[in-house]
């Protein structure tokens, strides 16, 4: 294929320097499908299914030109016409199909199943409108449907389609594969992507509101609609049977075509259950192979060698449990099948904890996956102890063998070699590039001989990226940040688990001190960003509380050159590539046993910020392998949390009458904030950490704000800060995703890679 300047010439008949960015883009991503277009795909005969409601890609341009080898010569050939791939890159509109850390997760997945030659698809729903997009305004979040798909674009509408049965009608579905290329393996898989012809924007109104029973024109509208009400709930399920009844169907041809006789389907397909978003395709699959002739009993033998499922919380909101009437409703064929394989359940266990469906007609979704799966893997290791111990600890006593740890993990082609280049280079320099497939060996950075030109080079580049994200926050929102302060960060779904509130505190103590005459050695910038569910009002007043708070600081002479806040508006993976190679203090500060695994922890760390974080998630891990000494690490341990829950042993009026709290969490509802934020949001937010706190902000609260000063204070030893950063960029290989992948496969999935 011709370089992409012979391209421009040839094909658009336009010289590089002539065209606009915009042209550039459209022109590179054609140029770059075409290419992709003329790999192979990975054919090994064994395939795995990765469904997941969520795939938060990110934009692809750089990614797949990384991938196919192409990004240094394109970079190269567009600065020599003068032109910035960079700015070309701001062109592109991130796709809107993923929620946070679950779907990022499923993302870093199919570029690391790629790169391991695995034969192996991601299965989704093409979101028109995908989730919303974040406007801030007023100090409040407000939410407008997120249009992410251009006239150009990543998609390529196949002739697959399917025919799936509804209670009162039967829709015909429409394939979309967007490519998913190796880092530099020459061949690809694809994400599936299923879709209704029918389905119309024009229903929407008032930013993200539409008739929730109109299906025809609502099904791919929206990931996560709000199912806070009845309808709601009934659309998540047209949804999902939706997407499931598509996979299995493609799974089943696709294994046929290959020469599958049906009974040794578990030799031509392995389905990953991302979440319980996807389960209905345990009883899907079962119906499809009867109506192929197998008998109950082999179908559900079948299923049960080619299923695996994967938990991604303890949270029991979030385990799903669908009313039995609701699935009725909608899917009332898989209704008997879902009743045998509760019945067979019962008639093995008298344990009704593990029944499918409870006493109160309810699916637990979770609970089919394990019984009729192989495999139920936690994301790391402290949340896999945590399912098997107590969580899903009656399943762990029926079926040890199924239960495996895999820690999640990121793709380093992304949150490395994209995000900060400068960084990827030094490092290049240092080692060689062998670690761009073997990430292990970035711990040959402790050893560089050296050592003190190494240190200078990353406080450079960390000043480098402060300067790249100013720039970009001053385009955008038109903040201004001094790049001398230290860079704070905590990017992230808002949750209180995840504990947005205790730094807001921290904001609130700091805010305080310097009123009170302490100015810091260094001025302090915190950022945050995060969407909030439409329907979760704290989360919406948490984010009222921060904003508030930054609005008075800036406007206060006496504190605003010593700290700032920043709010960053529709947090999401452009956001991120910003933010994480900027930033010197990664937050990660949920409460002990709540975050799974965490993810952004591992970007963080892997561009060079430190962990202030509590044990809690992938934390641990991260602890474990940078030692005491590089890490901030504060807060009551995950057994703790689990015992005060288990014995109503928190109090939080307690901890908020303590001389070191009260303060904080009053000045919520100080006459300063009531005058510049809103008194009903604010006081709705002081009553629940005063009397309720379900997530224990102020267990922690004391600790954290010492631990968060000692943190600030250890910046200033610059020798030492950067032997800390030195120490998390080198240890950080075992997060990378391959690893991850490479452990799925040997252990659950079993495919032979791709000659
Ligand atoms: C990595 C990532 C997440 C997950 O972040 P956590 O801190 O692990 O919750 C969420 N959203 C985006 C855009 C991400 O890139």
């Amino acid at each position: 294929m011709l370089d992409f300047k012979d391209y421009m010439s040839q094909v658009q008949q336009k010289n590089l320097a002539d065209c606009s960015n915009e042209e550039i883009y459209v022109a590179l991503l054609n140029y770059t499908k075409e290419f992709s277009a003329e790999l192979p795909y990975n054919d090994a005969k064994k395939k795995l299914y990765y469904i997941s409601a969520e795939f938060l890609i990110g934009k692809l341009l750089s990614n797949n030109l990384i991938n196919l080898g192409l990004y240094e010569t394109v970079k190269e050939e567009l600065a020599a016409a003068g032109k910035s791939l960079a700015e070309v890159e701001e062109v592109e509109l991130e796709p809107s199909l993923g929620n946070g850390g679950l779907g990022r997760l499923a993302a870093c997945f199919l570029d690391s199943i790629a790169t391991l030659n695995l034969n192996g698809d991601g299965v989704g729903l093409n979101y028109h409108y995908g989730l919303f997009q974040q406007v801030l305004k007023n100090n409040e979040q407000t939410t407008i449907p997120n249009h992410w798909i251009e006239e150009q674009n990543w998609l390529i509408r196949s002739e697959r389609t399917y025919d799936v049965p509804f209670a009162h009608f039967t829709l015909h579905s429409t394939l979309y594969d967007i490519d998913v290329p190796g880092y530099k393996t020459g061949k690809k898989n694809r994400l599936r992507l299923f879709d209704l012809d029918t389905v119309d924007g024009a229903i929407i109104h008032d930013g993200i509101q539409f008739d929730k029973t109109d299906i025809l024109k609502n099904l791919t509208l929206f990931l996560y609609p709000d199912d806070s009400n009845r309808q709601g709930e009934l659309l998540r399920i047209f949804q999902q049977y939706f997407m499931v009844s598509n996979a299995a169907q493609l799974i089943l041809d696709e294994a046929v075509e290959k020469g599958s006789n049906l009974y040794d389907l578990p030799d031509y397909a392995v389905i990953q259950i991302n979440d319980t978003h996807p389960s209905l395709v345990i009883p899907e699959m079962i119906r499809l192979l009867q109506e192929r002739g197998l008998s109950f009993t082999d179908a559900v033998a079948v299923v049960k060698r080619m299923t695996a499922y994967t938990n991604h919380t303890i949270l029991a909101e979030a385990l799903e449990k669908w009313p039995l009437d609701f699935l009725e409703e909608v899917v009332p064929h898989l209704v008997p099948i879902i009743k045998q394989l509760d019945e067979d359940v019962k008639a093995n266990y008298k344990d009704s904890s593990v029944a499918i469906i409870d006493e109160n007609n309810r699916v637990h979704m979770a609970h089919m996956d394990i019984h009729y799966g192989y495999s139920v893997n936690g994301v790391a290791a402290l949340h896999t102890e945590i399912l098997k111990d107590s969580e899903l600890n009656n399943f762990y006593k029926l079926y040890p063998e199924k239960f495996n740890n895999k820690t999640n993990g990121i793709t380093f082609r992304r949150w490395l070699m994209h995000v900060n280049p400068e960084l990827t280079n030094l490092i290049d320099q240092e080692i060689g590039r062998d670690w761009h497939h073997d990430a292990e060996l970035l711990q040959g950075l402790l050893n560089v001989e050296n050592r003190a030109a190494v240190k200078e080079r990353l406080e450079a580049i960390k000043r480098d990226n402060k300067e790249k994200l100013a720039k970009h926050l001053k385009e955008k929102q038109g903040v201004e940040l001094n790049t001398h302060a230290i860079f704070d960060t905590q990017i992230k779904r808002l949750h209180e688990y995840k504990r947005q509130q205790m730094n807001a505190l921290y904001v609130v103590y700091k805010y305080l001190d310097i009123k009170a005459g302490n100015i810091p050695a260094r001025p302090v910038t915190m950022f945050f960003g995060g969407k909030a569910a439409p329907a979760y009002t704290i989360a919406q007043d948490i984010i009222h509380m921060i904003m508030t708070l930054s609005e008075i600081i800036k406007n206060d002479p006496a504190v605003a050159p010593h700290l700032q806040v920043v709010m960053v508006e529709n947090y999401n993976v452009t956001e991120a590539s910003y933010l994480i190679p900027a930033t010197d203090i990664s937050e990660q500060i949920s409460l002990a046993s709540k975050e799974a695994s965490g993810t952004g922890n591992m970007k963080f760390m892997l561009n060079g910020a430190l962990t202030l974080g509590t044990s809690d998630g992938a934390n641990v891990e991260i602890h474990e392998l940078v030692g005491d000494d590089n890490i901030f690490i504060f807060g009551q341990d995950s057994q703790t949390v689990i015992d005060l829950y288990e014995t109503h042993g928190y109090d939080s009026y307690h901890y908020y009458e303590k001389e070191g709290i009260r303060p904080l969490v009053d000045f919520i509802v100080s006459d300063q904030m009531r005058a510049t934020g809103q008194p009903e949001r604010l006081e709705r937010l002081h009553h629940e950490l005063m009397n309720k706190d379900w997530f224990m902000t102020l267990l922690d609260l004391e600790e954290y704000i010492q631990v968060k000063e000692a943190t600030l204070a250890a910046y200033e030893d610059r020798d030492s800060w950067l032997d800390k950063v030195l120490v998390n960029i080198a240890m950080a290989g075992f997060f990378s995703s391959d690893r991850t992948i490479a452990q799925y496969n040997e252990q659950v999935w079993h495919l032979e890679p791709t000659k």
